[in-house]
């Protein structure tokens, strides 16, 4: 058996700068999750080559396996990307009804950067492959590839929420959508939450059938515990270590609760002034979506946060926020995963969370501050979870990690790291196979929360 992965991220991009071309790594999540797989069982990725030297690299030979990119002409990237993936399907799955936009004619860009997929998938498709499609930019893709009388196993993830029938049903295309995902073999997702919502959805949309929830799994995806916790020994520490840093890192969305951040660090203040000067919260925002007007404006708001609340309690020898906007390397990343004391990890909503579990593999004395919905908070319990949009919780929160005991630091964290070592990347990736396994014969269906 062996793989044919479809993202719309590749593993690799090529960039052309100075008039040279760069070869960048991907090294998000989800990119190094399936490079393991895929370096170790072979087989063939599918992913959009975006690269601004990409077009020059549409096939190579990688890490074992074939890298396949396929181009999506300028006139459809606009409607295909940015306005239907990131501007109606990303705040629909994060319960942002307000920023909705329903541009007219995206969801024919949409469907028509799903058949550039398509195309590529049956070029490249062999019988003995499962073909496993990720995340919400390909939702069509399982309905038109089972369409073209494919018969092999196909896997789809779903990496971002999944929100309630009745929400989900304001999308005018919300039944092309999930008919097209009940045609895959097996669906994930991380939480049981979206599993349930998902379920939920095909039932009211579709008519009623057990086969949805046969299908379905809730598997989180996990990450590579060795990786983090073994490198991070060797990192030195970057911040001054007679202050209690506070740390997060995030690419730049509203969905991450950014600006309750900072608004929390100034309640933080107001309820304990004697804390002035004694901590300092190192906010990294990696630029995300440029081109996206909402993401655009929404940095001005942050920065102007950020501002009032720097200039009302800096002084000449201190500022409570270090706002940095770009992007950190891998080293660097995890020499302030080692060395801050708390990370303050508190999106609004967001389908798993990364970031926190990187966080507690890599620290040794550190405090996590988790959002409730956050898809790890299910699994991350011994964190001290809060509600995002209480500026007190998190400030009690904060108030609580700063002054904790090494002895009940050490208590929950050995607690955490056990949780994620056990379901580590190698858990997520057999999982995932167990179930294409048992999808073969019925009915024996067992998921994370059956465990
Ligand atoms: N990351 C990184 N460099 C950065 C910032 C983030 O490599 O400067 C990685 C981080 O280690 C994590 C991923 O990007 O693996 C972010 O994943 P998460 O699920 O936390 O958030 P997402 O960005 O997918 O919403």
């Amino acid at each position: 058996m062996s793989y044919l992965v479809v993202t719309t991220r590749c593993p690799i991009s090529y960039e052309r700068v100075a008039g040279k071309v760069l070869r960048r790594e991907n090294i998000g999540g989800v990119a190094v999750s399936l490079n393991k797989l895929m370096s170790k069982e072979g087989g063939v990725w599918i992913c959009w080559g975006d690269g601004s030297a990409d077009s020059e690299h549409l096939e190579e030979n990688y890490n074992g396996y074939k890298i396949v990119r396929v181009l999506i002409p300028q006139r459809e990237k606009k409607g295909f990307y940015d306005d239907y993936s990131n501007g109606i399907l990303w705040p629909l799955f994060h319960y942002f009804r307000e920023r909705i936009k329903y541009y007219g004619g995206a969801f024919d860009s949409y469907e028509y950067a799903n058949r550039i997929f398509l195309e590529a998938v049956l070029k490249n498709v062999s019988n003995d492959m499962v073909i496993w499609i990720h995340d919400y930019q390909l939702s069509l893709l399982p309905g038109m590839v089972r369409q073209k009388s494919i018969r092999n196993t196909i896997v789809f993830t779903w990496h971002i929420p999944w929100v309630s029938a009745e929400f989900f049903a304001t999308l005018p295309e919300s039944r092309k959508i999930v008919s097209s995902i009940v045609s895959s073999d097996v669906i994930t997702f991380h939480t049981d939450q979206y599993r349930s919502n998902f379920i939920h959805s095909a039932d009211f949309l579709l008519g009623k059938s057990s086969d949805y929830a046969k299908k379905s799994f809730s598997i989180p995806l996990g990450i590579d515990y060795s990786y983090y916790s073994v490198n991070a020994v060797r990192a030195k520490n970057p911040f001054d270590s007679a202050m209690k840093v506070i740390f997060s890192i995030d690419r730049l969305d509203y969905t991450k609760g950014l600006t309750n951040r900072v608004l929390s660090i100034r309640t933080l203040l107001e309820r304990h002034p004697e804390l002035a000067g004694k901590f300092v919260y190192v906010m990294i925002v990696n630029p995300s979506r440029t081109s996206v007007k909402e993401y655009i404006n929404f940095k001005r708001e942050l920065e102007m946060n950020i501002g009032r609340i720097n200039g009302e309690y800096a002084s000449v020898k201190w500022v409570p926020i270090i706002y940095i906007y770009k992007k950190v390397n891998d080293a660097t990343l995890l020499s302030y995963y080692r060395y801050a004391d708390v990370a303050l990890i508190t999106p609004l909503i967001d389908g798993l969370n990364l970031v926190c579990k990187e966080f507690v593999a890599a620290t040794d004395h550190g405090v996590l501050i988790l959002s409730k919905f956050a898809g790890a908070a299910t699994e991350l319990k011994e964190s001290l979870i809060v509600n995002p949009n209480s500026l007190s919780e998190m400030s009690d929160a904060l108030f609580n990690a700063i002054n904790m005991e090494k002895q009940e630091i050490e208590r929950r964290l050995s607690l955490l790291k056990a949780e994620i070592k056990k379901r580590n990347i190698s858990w997520w990736l057999a999982r995932i196979r167990q179930a294409v396994e048992r999808s073969n014969y019925e009915p024996t269906i067992s998921d994370f929360s059956q465990e």
